[in-house]
């Protein structure tokens, strides 16, 4: 994808999907959704390279934001793989910014989520754990390392379906069949309408896997997906104006911090 190279380039506008493009687990690996259609999609990495290319030739400075939208999109149905991938690029993303920050000490990075959803990594599915299903999943000492192979040159490792898998597990959820295995196919389509209109856990998946567990639901029956939560958020920053962001803060004093360093005003409040 070659965009914003040219030297002239004073303005860009990308669309590259009549929908949400295909994260970075489809296109780099399993090529599935809808990546055999559109198979020339950029990676934010491109487009951060492209923007910030851009944007940088403007003597007064600039404001960037790159969003990795489709963690959020992935957490919601479930699919914490898709949703995993997607950090990796996204962290790519900012070895880009900081990449140019180091020959453009001026500049303020911030990175943050604007929610969190529920899900943590609770041990290791050992498919060589002997009992049934719940049984291989190991906590604590027992969890051990997981084998996905070492990370590629990119930074992705090259396989998910491995035999000792991260145990990923989400706090809220509608009704789903849990089958402790990456979805291969597509992304995890959790739940269904049923006749009256509620949303059931997809028979799809009990068919492809015999002893995936039936999970009821803790969230109203017309909830489609998994919903965003209220934990504190983590942010990281880096460059003049950094030294502001400190223990715990408001979401909103974030854009104060941003507006100090675009040198738009101060915060009065202070
Ligand atoms: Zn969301």
């Amino acid at each position: 994808m070659r965009v914003g190279n040219s030297a002239n380039t004073k303005k860009l506008f990308g669309v590259f999907h009549p929908d949400n493009m295909d994260g970075s687990l489809d296109r780099f690996f399993l090529k599935k959704n809808t990546v055999e259609q559109y198979p020339n999609q950029p990676d934010l990495t491109d487009m951060t390279r492209s923007e910030i290319n851009v944007l940088s030739k403007n003597p007064n400075g600039f404001f960037l934001m790159v969003e990795a939208a489709l963690i959020d999109k992935f957490n919601h149905p479930l699919d914490w793989e898709r949703a995993a991938f997607d950090v990796i690029m996204l962290s790519k993303a900012v070895q880009i910014a900081k990449d140019f920050a180091r020959t453009h000490p001026d500049t303020l990075i911030i990175v943050t989520p604007d929610h969190t959803h529920s899900g943590s990594i609770s041990g290791v599915v050992h498919d060589a754990k002997p009992g049934h299903f719940r049984e291989k999943v190991g906590v604590y000492a027992e969890a051990g390392y997981p084998n996905y192979p070492k990370a590629n040159v990119e930074g992705y490792p090259s396989q998910i379906d491995v035999s000792k898998r991260l145990a990923f597990f989400y706090g809220n959820y509608h009704d789903h069949y849990e089958t402790l295995h990456p979805k291969l196919d597509s992304t995890f389509k959790p739940a269904v309408k049923d006749e009256t209109g509620k949303y059931v856990a997809n028979p799809g998946y009990i068919q492809m896997q015999e002893d995936a567990i039936h999970m009821p639901g803790n969230l109203p029956s017309n909830q489609a997906q998994g919903v965003h939560t209220a934990d504190d958020a983590v942010l990281n920053a880096m460059g003049p104006g950094s030294e502001k962001f400190r223990g715990f803060m408001d979401n909103t004093e974030v854009f104060m911090v941003m507006v100090e360093a675009l040198g738009l005003g101060r915060n009065k409040s202070k």
